[in-house]
């Protein structure tokens, strides 16, 4: 009986870890980004880049096992679904892929709900998709791309959910999209920003994360570094904002290279965050360049720089803070800039 009693009160206890609402301004938002911690990002990778996944090619089982991953994981945080209850798939129809037939397949969302400004939505994305298995049979593992941006987001809800459990809430709400068939064409988000689940109007920015496990071409000697593309292209205020962050708790080497409007890449309109660039969402792009495995089978979980991972989603995380607690969300100041090569 005491025994019963005992683990009742345990029971109890853990399900009422949840505290009451705080003032956010008394948050140390370092506090939270130390959660995100290498160990944990590479459990999720070692996992989420195995051969078992297959590569996750859009719409074959492989990417449904990855879909399920993160569906699991939003739910063993606790973190909801803006769809439904347990309803974490937005599905993209077949009739999306114009280069090739793909079944249906989805994109798997979680958030958590503002507190002031639950109306106001900042999106964090990056794509859970890879291309799978070639005609030899190697498998794609697609550690860095973009495994890697996958387990930073989970990494970053889960930092945003202790925040909230100790009764930190943010103050807009934040809409983690983790979007499918990017390498099909951007097709997940595209899809996303014409059938938004919150209104495009009251999106206030996105964060984009493609690759951001490894070292770039020819950047060994750059030291801690990310390359940030978009970030001033639509929002000044966007921009200085992510670098005082930085600044205040990070010291990342921030390359802009990539940001260079004559850059012959093109980066800015090459992955999913243009879907929100284009309509007019100030983005801010983290990515750590091209390597020697990109888009090859040799880019697998043993090659991602785990430290590095950290760091670089430590700064998402608190960039995403401070973008959500604001007074005023990232003021837009320039144009539009369209793909002139589309
Ligand atoms: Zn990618």
């Amino acid at each position: 009986m005491k025994k019963i009693i005992l683990f009742s009160l345990v029971v109890s206890l853990i399900s009422c870890k949840a505290q009451p609402p705080r003032d956010i301004s008394e948050a140390n938002p370092m506090e939270y980004a130390n959660t995100i911690t290498a160990e944990e990002l590479k459990d999720h990778l070692y996992i989420f880049a195995s051969d078992e996944f297959e590569g996750r090619e859009t719409g074959e089982p492989g990417q449904k096992m990855a879909a399920e991953y993160l569906k699991k994981e939003y739910q063993s945080l606790d973190i909801a679904s803006p769809l439904g209850e347990n309803d974490y798939y937005q599905e993209v129809p077949g009739s999306y892929f114009t280069r090739e037939t793909v079944k249906d397949t989805e994109n798997v969302l979680a958030y958590i709900q503002g507190s002031s400004k639950p109306e106001e939505v900042l999106v964090i994305s990056s794509h859970y998709d890879h291309v799978g298995i070639d005609d030899e049979g190697n498998i794609y593992n697609g550690a860095d791309d973009d495994g890697s941006g996958t387990v930073a987001i989970l990494e970053i809800a889960e930092a945003f959910k202790k925040a909230q459990e100790d009764g930190f809430v943010p103050k807009r709400s934040i809409l983690f999209l983790n979007v499918t068939g990017e390498e099909k064409g951007l097709v997940g988000s595209k899809f996303y920003s014409e059938n938004p689940v919150f209104p495009l109007a009251n999106t206030v920015a996105n964060l984009n994360i493609d690759m951001i496990g490894r070292i770039g071409t020819d950047m060994e000697s750059a030291g801690d570094y990310v390359y940030l593309i978009g970030s001033d292209k639509l929002s000044t205020e966007l921009h200085n904002l992510s670098e005082e962050v930085n600044e205040k708790y990070i010291n990342l080497n921030l390359d802009y290279t990539y940001n260079d409007e004559n850059d012959p890449n093109r980066f800015y309109y090459r992955s999913d965050h243009y879907n929100f660039a284009k309509n007019d969402i100030p983005i801010i792009f983290y990515f750590n360049g091209v390597h020697e495995d990109y888009h090859r089978p040799t880019d697998t979980p043993d090659k991602i720089e785990y430290d590095l991972l950290e760091k670089r989603a430590k700064l998402i995380f608190l960039t995403a803070w401070e973008i959500a607690n604001r007074d005023t969300r990232p003021y837009v100041d320039k144009p539009t800039l369209t793909d002139s090569g589309e």
